[in-house]
């Protein structure tokens, strides 16, 4: 069953409830996070905290120890879930603008954590890889994991055949609608820049990762036009580990089914994880 806590306590999901003058709700203020536990153990979680807390501050929210009320929260929360194989969640923590807005600040803001069952892609999206669409838009404040995502899904309504949009504002590939995008072009990586697209936990382990496995990765966003030469390409995000792409728009990736360089980091990924679990009290 979901679980939530809002306003210190635990209950139902579908008994947590925000009040409609909340700003998340009027005007879409609001940051969140999503993370994964295993076995009941948070992966990552001091990452994904980070990150959750430079999200609110770059939106103007002020959050006092609202990121530290949440880390504890997660943590009785874990107890209490049932998801399954001994607590593998996905634990979703928000903020919101509150009903307060001051010149573009917020100073009292509202959060909620949502604790459910994870459902990452299925098995036959990971053996036959997934397609996206570009689109010319640019993902607004690329660095605040906002919760409005109305551009992105705008872009792609109406197209059962595109998993994610891929934004390429002028032709440079940034991100997808909410995964980090990887091409691997002439034996290398690359991946746009922080700065130009939010910090994600996935991306940045799997650059480590690539980097520290021989594998040469740049930080400059590929160029759409360059996906025909592409031999391999994919997302990554925390539900999605590394998610093989076979066509974007009308251009076939590579050979057109999932290659060995992401096959290669989804298993170091999976295992790095492992390894840090495992080493977690
Ligand atoms: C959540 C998200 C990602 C992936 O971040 P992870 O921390 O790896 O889950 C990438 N881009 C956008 C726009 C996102 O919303």
């Amino acid at each position: 069953m979901s679980i939530c806590f809002f306003e210190g306590a635990f209950r139902p999901t579908k008994e947590c409830a925000l009040p409609v003058t909340d700003l998340a709700i009027t005007r879409g203020v609001g940051v969140f996070d999503t993370l994964r536990s295993f076995g009941g153990k948070p992966f990552a979680l001091e990452e994904h905290m980070k990150r959750l807390e430079e999200s609110a501050l770059r939106a103007g929210i002020a959050i006092g120890d609202v990121v530290d009320n949440i880390r504890q929260a997660i943590a009785d929360g874990l107890k209490r879930s049932d998801c399954p194989n001994g607590g593998n969640c996905a634990v979703k923590s928000y903020i919101t603008g509150g009903d307060t807005n001051d010149l573009g600040m917020f100073p009292n803001p509202r959060y909620f954590i949502v604790i459910d069952s994870a459902n990452p892609p299925l098995d036959e999206e990971y053996r036959a890889g997934i397609a996206l669409l570009p689109t010319a838009e640019t993902r607004p404040y690329p660095t605040i994991k906002s919760i409005n995502y109305l551009i992105g899904i705008m872009q792609c309504a109406g197209r059962p055949d595109v998993r994610e949009c891929l934004y390429c504002p002028g032709g440079e590939i940034t991100e997808t609608l909410a995964s980090s995008f990887f091409a691997h072009i002439g034996g290398t990586l690359f991946t746009a820049p922080l700065g130009t697209v939010l910090g994600g936990v996935t991306r940045g382990f799997v650059i480590d990762l690539a980097r520290a496995y021989g594998f040469k990765v740049v930080e400059l966003a590929p160029k759409l036009a360059d996906l025909a030469d592409a031999d391999e390409a994919f997302i990554t995000g925390t539900l999605k580990d590394v998610l093989p792409v076979v066509r974007v728009g009308d251009t076939v990736i590579g050979s057109g089914k999932p290659g060995p360089v992401s096959a290669r980091l989804l298993r170091l990924l999976r295992e790095y994880r492992e390894r840090r679990l495992t080493s977690q009290p």
